[in-house]
C-alpha cells in the first residue's frame, strides 16, 4: 500500500496549486480524519478539491453523487488528465462500460467515482458499494434534497439512506446556496445532525457588478460586448424561450457566435448547445434560467440580463457563473419599468397561496432594491445574504461612477396627484401626459383632465425623467401598475406620508447610467498586456489544438489563468513550467514542451 499522502503534497503535486484557499485545508481535514462535513461556498470558490484531495489521501474510492449526468464525462477527463483514476456511473454508459466501471471500483482501482443520484439505491449499484472500499460520500449540489429551493430532485431523499448503510464513511455535502431554510433542511434530509459547518464569504471579488437602465436593451447589449467582449465566452439570460432564440440570432447577424438554450428546445439540441459552449472558445449563449446548473466553465467572462431577474438569489447564482477562474468577469444588467410590470404581473398570476406570493413578492422588491440603490452593489448583495463588508467595494457601478441623486421629494407628489386626481385609472404615459400638459394629448382634454391643477405642473421635466420617477416609485412600493386595469397605476399606503409632505426621497439621476455601464478593456479583462496578446493568442491555439485531439473541453488542458501566467513568466525549462499554477506533475510532462515551444518561438 502506497504511503498516506499529505493533503498539501497532493494539492501541488497533482493539481500544481501553491495554497489551500481559507476553508479547504479545514474542511479537507475534517473528512480525511473520518467527520463529516456542510460545504457552503460561492460558485467559483473551489468546492471540488474540498472531496478530490481527501478521496486521494483516504484509503479507497470516493463516491461522489452529482446530479449533472451531462458533465460527468468532462469532470472525470479533467482528473484524468491530473493524473487520478475517475470513473463515472451513469445512463449514457453502456453495459460493457459499466461492468468495467464496476469491476474497476471492486478492484481497488478508482480513486473517485461520479454516480448519478437515482443509481446509488439500485440493487446492484448497492450491492457494488457494499463490496467495495469506499473512502468518502461527497454529495455535490446538496441543495437539491431541499424542496423549498429551486432545484429539488426527488432522488435526492434517498440520501439520507447513506447514514444508516454506511455508517462509519465520512460524507460531504456541498452547495453555493446560501439560503440559511435550504441549509437546514440540508442538515435534516442528509441527516447530517454531526457535520461540522464550513460557510465561506460569498464575495466573488472577481465579479464587477452593473446595474443599469434599459433603454433599447439589445442595442445595449451590443455596445457591452462590442466594447469590453468582443471575443469572449458568456451567457446572455432572458425572460421568455422566443426572444432567447430572436437574441441569439440577433448576435450571430451582427457577427457572434451566439446559441440560443431554453426547456423547450429538445434534448439533443440543447445538449448539442451545452457542449459548444464547454468546447469552443468565445461562444456567447442566450438562454433562460433553464440553462446554468452545473456549468462549471471556468472562462465564462460576463453575465448579461437583458430582463430582471425575480429574486436576488436568482441573480447572484447566475452572476456567479462568470468568472470561477478568479479572472475579472462582468455582471451587466439592464432593466425597466416594463420589467417592474411585468413581473408584479407574473407574481401576481402565479399559482399558490396567498402567504407564498406574498413571500415572492417581498424577495421581488429587494431585487428592485438591489437596483435602484445609490450606494455599492456588492455592499448590499453581501448584507442580503447576511455577511459584513465594507461599505464600499471599488468594483461595482456604484462605487466606480458614484450615481447622483436628486431631491425628487416635490416631483414624486406631483406624480401621485396626478394618478389620484385622475381616479387612479391610467398608464405611466397618460399621466406624463398630464404632468407635462400635453395639450396635443386630446384625449386629455376629452376627459377634462387639462382643467386639473396638475395638468402641466411637470413641464420642467421631460418623459424620459418621468418615467424614471414612475419606475423608481413602483420599484420603491409607493405605487403600482395593474395589469388587470389595463395598466392603470394606484396609489400604494406607504404613499400617504409622501404626499402628506411627512416624507421626503432622494431619487437617481439617470442622466449618468450611459456612462456607468460602460468599460473599455478587453484585453485586460483577461489581465494580457498589448505585448503578451500575441503569445497569449497562440498558446490559447496550441491548448485548443490539444483539447481537439483528446475530445476534451480546452480548459480541462489549462485554465485561463495558467496560460496567463505562462505568457508573464515565460517558462523555458520544465522546472520552471511545473511552478505555474495550475500546472501538477503529470500535466507538466504532458504538456510542458509543447507550450514552452511557442513560448520560444515567441520569445
Ligand atoms: P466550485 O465547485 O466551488 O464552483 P471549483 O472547485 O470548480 O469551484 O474551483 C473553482 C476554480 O478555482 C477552479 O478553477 C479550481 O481549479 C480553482 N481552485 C480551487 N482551489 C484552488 C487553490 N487552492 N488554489 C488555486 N486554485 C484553486
Ligand atoms: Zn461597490
Amino acid at each position: 500500500m502506497p504511503p498516506m499522502r499529505n493533503a498539501l503534497q497532493v494539492l501541488q503535486d497533482v493539481f500544481g496549486y501553491a495554497a489551500f484557499r481559507p476553508p479547504q485545508q479545514e474542511i479537507i481535514d475534517t473528512v480525511v480524519s473520518g467527520g463529516d462535513a456542510l460545504v457552503l461556498m460561492p460558485t467559483g470558490g473551489g468546492k471540488s478539491l474540498c472531496y478530490q484531495i481527501p478521496a486521494l489521501v483516504r484509503r479507497g474510492c470516493a463516491i461522489v453523487v452529482s446530479p449533472l449526468i451531462a458533465l460527468m464525462q468532462d469532470q472525470v477527463d479533467a482528473l484524468r488528465q491530473l493524473g487520478v483514476r475517475a470513473s463515472f456511473l451513469n445512463s449514457t454508459l453502456s453495459v460493457p462500460a459499466q461492468r468495467a466501471v464496476e469491476n474497476a471500483l471492486r478492484g481497488g482501482e478508482l480513486d473517485l467515482l461520479y454516480v448519478a443520484p437515482e443509481r446509488l439505491f439500485q440493487v446492484q449499484t448497492n450491492a457494488l458499494l457494499h463490496q467495495a472500499e469506499i473512502a468518502l460520500f461527497a454529495i455535490d449540489e446538496a441543495h437539491c434534497v431541499s424542496q423549498w429551493g429551486h432545484d429539488f430532485r426527488a432522488d435526492y431523499l434517498q440520501l439520507e439512506r447513506l447514514h444508516r448503510e454506511f455508517p462509519d464513511i465520512p460524507r460531504i455535502a456541498l452547495t453555493a446556496t446560501a439560503d440559511q431554510r435550504t441549509r437546514a433542511e440540508i442538515v435534516s434530509r442528509l441527516d447530517l445532525g454531526e457535520a461540522r459547518h464550513f460557510i465561506a464569504g460569498f464575495d466573488r471579488p472577481n465579479i464587477r457588478y452593473r446595474i443599469g437602465l434599459k433603454q433599447n436593451a439589445q442595442a445595449q447589449l451590443l455596445r457591452f460586448l462590442r466594447d469590453e467582449h468582443p471575443r469572449d465566452a458568456g451567457i446572455v439570460y432572458c425572460l421568455s424561450r422566443r426572444k432567447t432564440e430572436d437574441v441569439a440570432r440577433w448576435l450571430c447577424d451582427h457577427g457572434y457566435n451566439a446559441l440560443a438554450y431554453h426547456a423547450g428546445m429538445d434534448a439533443a439540441a440543447r445538449a448539442a448547445n451545452q457542449s459548444r459552449f464547454l468546447r469552443e472558445d468565445g461562444v456567447i449563449v442566450v438562454a433562460t434560467i433553464a440553462f446554468g446548473m452545473g456549468i462549471d466553465k471556468p472562462d465564462v467572462r460576463f453575465v448579461a440580463h437583458l430582463d430582471l431577474p425575480k429574486t436576488i438569489e436568482s441573480y447572484y447564482q447566475e452572476t456567479g457563473r462568470a468568472g470561477r477562474d478568479g479572472l475579472p468577469a462582468d455582471a451587466w444588467l439592464v432593466y425597466g419599468l416594463q420589467d417592474v410590470i411585468k413581473l408584479r404581473q407574473m407574481l401576481q398570476d402565479s399559482q399558490g397561496n396567498e402567504e407564498h406570493k406574498r413571500a415572492e413578492q417581498q424577495r421581488l422588491n429587494a431585487m428592485l432594491g438591489l437596483c435602484e440603490i445609490t450606494s455599492c452593489r456588492r455592499h448590499a448583495l453581501l448584507h442580503y445574504f447576511g455577511e459584513d463588508s465594507p461599505a464600499r467595494c471599488g468594483n461595482c457601478d456604484a462605487c466606480l461612477e458614484p450615481v447622483d441623486t436628486w431631491d425628487g421629494t416635490e416631483a414624486a407628489r406631483m406624480a401621485l396627484s396626478a394618478a389620484l386626481r385622475t381616479g387612479q385609472r391610467f398608464g405611466v404615459n397618460y399621466l406624463i401626459g398630464v404632468l407635462r400638459g400635453d395639450a396635443e394629448g386630446e384625449r386629455i382634454a376629452r376627459l377634462g383632465h387639462d382643467k386639473l391643477p396638475t395638468f402641466g405642473i411637470g413641464a420642467h421635466l421631460d418623459a424620459n425623467a418621468w418615467r424614471s420617477v414612475f419606475r423608481q416609485l413602483v420599484a420603491r412600493g409607493y405605487l403600482r401598475v395593474d395589469m388587470e386595469d389595463y395598466g392603470a397605476v394606484k396609489l400604494e399606503e406607504k404613499s400617504r406620508a409622501l404626499l402628506r409632505g411627512e416624507e421626503h426621497i432622494d431619487l437617481r439621476r439617470e442622466e449618468k447610467q450611459k456612462a456607468a455601464t460602460r468599460r473599455k478593456s478587453s484585453p485586460a479583462a483577461t489581465g494580457v498586456a498589448g505585448e503578451d496578446q500575441a503569445l497569449w493568442e497562440a498558446l490559447r491555439e496550441c491548448r485548443r489544438a490539444l483539447a481537439a485531439e483528446q475530445g476534451v473541453p480546452p480548459y480541462v488542458i489549462f485554465h485561463d489563468a495558467t496560460l496567463r501566467e505562462m505568457c508573464a513568466a515565460r517558462p523555458l525549462d520544465l522546472d520552471a513550467f511545473g511552478q505555474i499554477s495550475g500546472v501538477g506533475a503529470r500535466k507538466r510532462d504532458k504538456y510542458a514542451e509543447a507550450f514552452m515551444r511557442v513560448i520560444r518561438d515567441h520569445s
